[in-house]
């Protein structure tokens, strides 16, 4: 068992394991059951938490998360020299479909 992340909520940490889980991996998410204690403890330590049952897919995991944690912005270069990002798919100079959309 390895430490992953620690989600800033159980609605996130459970998305992360879900989406990880989607992937093959064997995620879990340790604490969810503190936040009723929460007075007790420093805040910090009250966060869920996701963990990684197997340590060689922990790199991978890391991976995988980071990708949910910042989704990468759709950007494209047009033929006309713009550089298109925000997820248009049209080029906002000179009005060309993005290629391929
Ligand atoms: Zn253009």
């Amino acid at each position: 068992m390895r430490r992953l992340a620690q989600a800033p909520n159980l609605a996130i940490a459970t998305l992360w394991a879900d989406a990880l889980r989607a992937e093959g991996l064997d995620v879990t998410v340790q604490r969810e059951y503190l936040g009723a204690a929460a007075g007790e403890l420093p805040p910090d330590q009250c966060l869920p938490e996701l963990w990684i049952g197997d340590d060689a897919q922990h790199a991978l995991a890391l991976r995988l998360l980071a990708a949910l944690r910042h989704p990468p912005q759709r950007q494209w270069h047009c033929a006309c020299g713009e550089f298109v990002e925000g997820g248009f798919e049209q080029c906002w100079h000179c009005g060309a479909p993005m290629p391929g959309a």
